[in-house]
């Protein structure tokens, strides 16, 4: 490997500098392309070891990469790095991903093995280290792609293998946490649970950006105007328009009755670089709160359901939406308590989450959109923040109780504030 394959990450992160001959047979040289690394600032570098022979001798490794940091990118770094998405320019991106991915999962096993009160041994929780023990596994024995083409290709359908396998974790440690609150009565609201919960989740987000962006550009037909799952021109009116339709469509089948109006406001035609999955997953988290707090708070006044405003603003660092209800507001009191994973004012949590079903093999049992409960998990904020956080903008609420309570969000317009890795 010659010098200026390494990247200023790599160079901070402490990588040897050289591979010892005899450790370099297990690994062939990287391809001359990775000065591409320019526009990110992953490293291709294999961390210096043998090949895993089997699972236990890859587990093994997971201390090994726990001490390495992570190296959060940018969202304008994945677009600039994604432009071009030739062969080679794939390649070295599956070269990346090979090793920060592994980096990320072993980060979450170490911390999955040591949470307090007991949270560790919960069964749900340990299926879920398992899972990440699984995928570090299948990552690091996968010898990495050293040829363009049908060689990335391969190794990009594992990581999507990973990714899809791991849909349904969020309710798994949901249920962990569950479990955790009704043995001990220690909940979410505990510090140390939410802020592990906080990184866990934001670390997952990062690991399915990461893979989505890579499996969108090896595996996928691309779209006009996106960069893998990055649409260069999400224009918010239309994810809106998506996410009040989905909201809405819900709330109909949850009270039966014709929910409230939602009306756009503001710049309808703005358009800025932002991956609009995440800005759906806010927006019909947020719609989901609002309609239900109108609905409750005026379904007994004879008058019609006061509509709901979604108004989008643009500015010179950032794009922000705010959805403002008159569904009551939240007391004061409960402010604090409403960032805190499983605070829920709906009733009861959906059977789907406390029963232990039978997970199927591979894992995953992606709750589909009709079966989703408009309320009742408690998850809904928390996470929103942390998609909003996650390349450097914010969510807040404020209310007025007795009147209603307005949402923000706000996104870094630049695209350029790296990935809030907690
Ligand atoms: P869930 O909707 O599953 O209860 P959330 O995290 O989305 O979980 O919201 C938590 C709680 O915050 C809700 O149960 C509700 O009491 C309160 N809340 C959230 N948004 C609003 C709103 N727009 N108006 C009134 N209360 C709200
Ligand atoms: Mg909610």
């Amino acid at each position: 490997l010659r010098p200026r394959n390494r990247t200023l990450a790599a160079v901070a992160a402490g990588d040897p500098p050289l591979l010892p001959a005899a450790a370099a047979s297990s690994i062939s040289p990287a391809p001359p392309s990775l000065t591409d690394t320019r526009y990110i600032p992953l490293s291709a570098q294999p961390l210096f070891h043998r090949q895993p022979r089997d699972r236990e001798e890859a587990l093994e490794l997971i201390p090994r990469y726990a001490r390495r940091s992570a190296t959060p990118v940018s969202l304008r770094q994945l677009v600039d790095f994604g432009r071009k998405p030739t062969a080679e320019r794939l390649l070295l991106a599956a070269q990346l991903m090979h090793r920060e991915l592994s980096i990320r999962l072993a980060h979450r096993v170490v911390e999955l093995q040591s949470l307090p009160y007991g949270l560790s041994d919960m069964r749900s929780v340990q299926r879920v280290r398992e899972l990440y023990e699984n995928s570090f596994a299948d990552l690091i024995m996968y010898p990495r792609p050293e040829r363009k083409g049908e060689e990335e290709r391969r190794f990009t359908e594992l990581l999507r293998r990973i990714r899809d396998r791991h849909a349904d974790v969020v309710r798994q440690m949901a249920r962990g946490v569950l479990e955790l609150k009704q043995a001990c009565g220690l909940g979410a609201d505990n510090l140390h649970i939410s802020s592990f919960l906080d990184r866990f989740y934001t670390s997952r987000i990062g690991i399915r950006v990461l893979i989505s962006q890579q499996v969108s550009m090896s595996l996928e037909r691309a779209r006009q105007g996106y960069v893998g799952i990055i649409n260069t021109r999400c224009r918010p009116a239309h994810v809106a328009g998506d996410a009040i339709d989905a909201a809405r469509a819900l709330a109909y089948r949850y009270f039966g009755d014709e929910p409230p109006a939602v009306r756009i406001l503001g710049n309808v035609d703005l358009e800025f670089p932002f991956i609009e999955g995440h800005l759906y997953h806010m927006l019909f988290e947020l719609l989901k709160n609002s309609l239900r707090a109108t609905y409750e708070c005026h379904r007994d006044s004879p008058d019609a359901l006061p509509p709901v405003k979604l108004i989008i603003a643009d500015g010179q660092e950032d794009v922000t939406l705010k959805i403002a209800d008159e569904g009551g507001g939240i007391p004061r009191s409960s402010l604090p308590e409403i960032w805190t994973y499983m605070f829920t004012t709906a009733p009861a949590p959906p059977e789907s989450l406390i029963q232990d079903d039978v997970i199927p093999p591979g894992g995953a049992t992606p709750a589909s959109r009709d079966t989703d409960p408009i309320a009742g998990l408690g998850y809904g904020l928390p996470l929103s923040r942390l998609y909003a956080r996650y390349f450097g903008g914010e969510l807040s609420i404020t209310s007025m109780e007795g009147y209603g309570t307005d949402a923000y969000i706000h996104l870094a317009k630049l695209g350029n504030k790296l990935e809030a890795l907690v």
